[in-house]
């Protein structure tokens, strides 16, 4: 059994046992060493977006002192769900290795399935051209700054 893949599974054991949510654990890897872990705990911070991979990342990031975890691999106990896909990405994760796949996750009850399978689109755009000022201030602000 991989090694870290064993790391996630004990996260996810510690918080089901917790009772901190659902049976999610994730490690963060970089250069073979582990640098951030954390699993689900939406019901005890009664937070949706507090799933296993975005609490390994908060806790990477910390550890690491950056916003951009380049370099790094990521190991979870289930397939990640859309929004944590997209913090994946916006973290510059390199490599995802997944344990249960969308179907297990689907068989306990968790609803990852249906967001890849709806057509419906909740978004519609509201007052652009106000928003798009902002991005102006940003832009200039971002061109004195180093970010
Ligand atoms: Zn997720």
């Amino acid at each position: 059994m991989d090694k870290f893949m064993k790391i996630a599974i004990a996260e996810a054991q510690k918080g089901i046992r917790a009772g901190h949510g659902g049976p999610f654990g994730c490690v963060i890897v970089k250069d073979g060493e582990v640098v951030g872990r954390g699993h689900n705990e939406v019901v005890k911070r009664k937070d949706p977006t507090c799933h296993g991979e975005v609490m390994a990342i908060r806790n990477a990031c910390k550890e690491l002192g950056t916003f951009d975890l380049s370099g790094c691999d990521l190991y979870t106990t289930a397939a990640p769900c859309p929004m944590c896909r997209g913090a994946i990405l916006w973290a510059n994760i390199g490599k995802v290795y997944f344990g249960c796949n969308v179907d297990d996750t689907d068989s306990i009850g968790f609803r990852d399935k249906i967001f890849y399978e709806s057509e419906e689109d909740f978004c519609e755009e509201l007052d652009r051209d106000a928003c798009l000022e902002v991005f102006e201030e940003y832009r200039n602000i971002k061109e004195k700054r180093n970010y």
